[in-house]
């Protein structure tokens, strides 16, 4: 790591820890938590977090959207169950079954070339079953006869209904009805699957949003995903029943400064035109990092502790901001792009907003470019960089 970094996101793992006890204590003492660290963590390094947390005794697993992303964590030695979250192709079958990743099941059709993949390995394929009950989305209708195609699901050789999940499409709104909807359809369709003889062991139906405020679909486990990283689900999720930490900061230097006499244009297409003689810094980071160009001429970066707002275009390794308000800016001084620096802090929630995006994409926006420093007691624990 550098003193002057050109720009860094530094994840405080001491934060995750902290998300995950907060969640913990919220949720009932049976019910075992899968850490959802699809799309490298959020952007946040699945690795590091796998690393962190596969030993604590509450962690059922984990859950990805790839099978690559699958296979990145099994390649790194974790052996606690992971779930791939959407439906595999065929031709990734023959090795998820190999490396023992879990698969979603929507078909019958499905679960049978799983099967007949698994009696030729001579190995078990544990699936996981995922029940449509109102993001129509993937996963089976909750109807008798989808009911009937998993007694036949059950029966098949060399597989394991292990789990059965739905997914809440509304359980971040303030109100809750829509989501309890969905936890109603779940529960009876688990029900009359109970009633033909079919037990499933690991039952799931929360996400973030429901860990917080649903402990009724508590069940066997939950999946929590932007919870992890101390992000709250949406704005309407109430802030005092679980409290979280953001964990990723993005920090950036000064390259350059100067004065510009007034009528001067900033960055691509003249959008800006300094009204009066200002004094103007500039950042080394821009959108090929994941830093929105929709924050053009909107957002702002902190300096010395103070508010130095963007002028004109975001480009895509630079970008230009107005600190003739705060006093001494010099090349070297630290820009935080994400994060807190004295009284000031911008969240991800509030840029997530600004720049058009939305939390989740903008932390998973941020670039492979842009290192990932780890902090783990307060002090650097590891490092993760896209360059050799
Ligand atoms: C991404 C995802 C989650 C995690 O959602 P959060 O809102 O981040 O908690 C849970 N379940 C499924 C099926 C998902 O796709």
């Amino acid at each position: 790591m550098k003193n002057y970094d050109r720009i860094k996101a530094v994840v405080s793992l001491d934060a995750i820890a902290h998300n995950f006890e907060e969640m913990r204590q919220n949720i009932s003492e049976d019910t075992k938590i899968i850490a959802v660290i699809k799309a490298d963590g959020y952007g946040h390094g699945a690795l590091a977090i796998a690393r962190l947390v596969q030993d604590y005794e509450y962690i059922w697993g984990f859950a990805v959207a790839a099978p690559e992303e699958a296979l990145e964590l099994r390649n790194a030695g974790v052996t606690k169950p992971v779930l791939i979250l959407g439906i595999v192709f065929e031709e990734y079958f023959s090795e998820m079954i190999a490396r023992d990743v879990r698969l979603t099941v929507c078909s019958l059709s499905m679960a049978e070339k799983l099967s007949r993949e698994a009696v030729r390995q001579n190995r078990e394929v544990h699936i996981h079953l995922a029940v449509d009950t109102g993001m129509s989305r993937i996963g089976f209708e909750d109807t008798e006869k989808s009911a009937e195609e998993i007694r036949v699901i059950s029966g098949l050789k060399n597989l394991c209904i292990e789990g059965m999940f739905t997914h809440f499409a509304r359980a971040d709104e303030k109100d809750k009805a829509p989501a309890e909807v969905q936890l109603g359809r779940y529960l009876r369709f688990s029900e009359l699957l109970q009633r033909k003889g079919i037990t499933i062991p690991v039952r799931h139906c929360s996400n973030s949003a429901g860990i917080i405020r649903m402990p009724e679909a508590n069940l066997n486990v939950v999946r929590a995903g932007i919870t992890i990283y101390g992000i709250y689900p949406s704005a309407q999720v109430e802030r005092d029943i679980v409290k979280l930490e953001p964990a990723m900061e993005i920090v950036s230097h000064v390259t350059f400064v100067k004065n510009i006499p007034a009528g001067t244009a900033v960055s691509y297409g003249g959008t800006f035109v300094a009204p009066k003689p200002m004094k103007i810094a500039t950042i080394p980071a821009g959108y090929a990092d994941g830093y929105p160009r929709s924050l053009s001429n909107k957002g702002w970066v902190l300096i010395r502790g103070k508010r130095a707002p963007i002028l004109g275009r975001v480009c895509m390794d630079q970008f230009m901001v107005d600190v003739t308000d705060i006093s001494g800016v010099c090349p070297g001084d630290q820009a935080t792009l994400i994060g807190r620096d004295g009284k000031e802090e911008i969240t991800i929630e509030e840029f997530g907003d600004l720049s058009g995006r939305f939390s989740y994409e903008f932390a998973c926006c941020v670039s492979k470019r842009v290192p990932r420093i780890y902090i783990k007691d307060g002090k650097v624990w590891g490092e993760q960089t896209f360059f050799e």
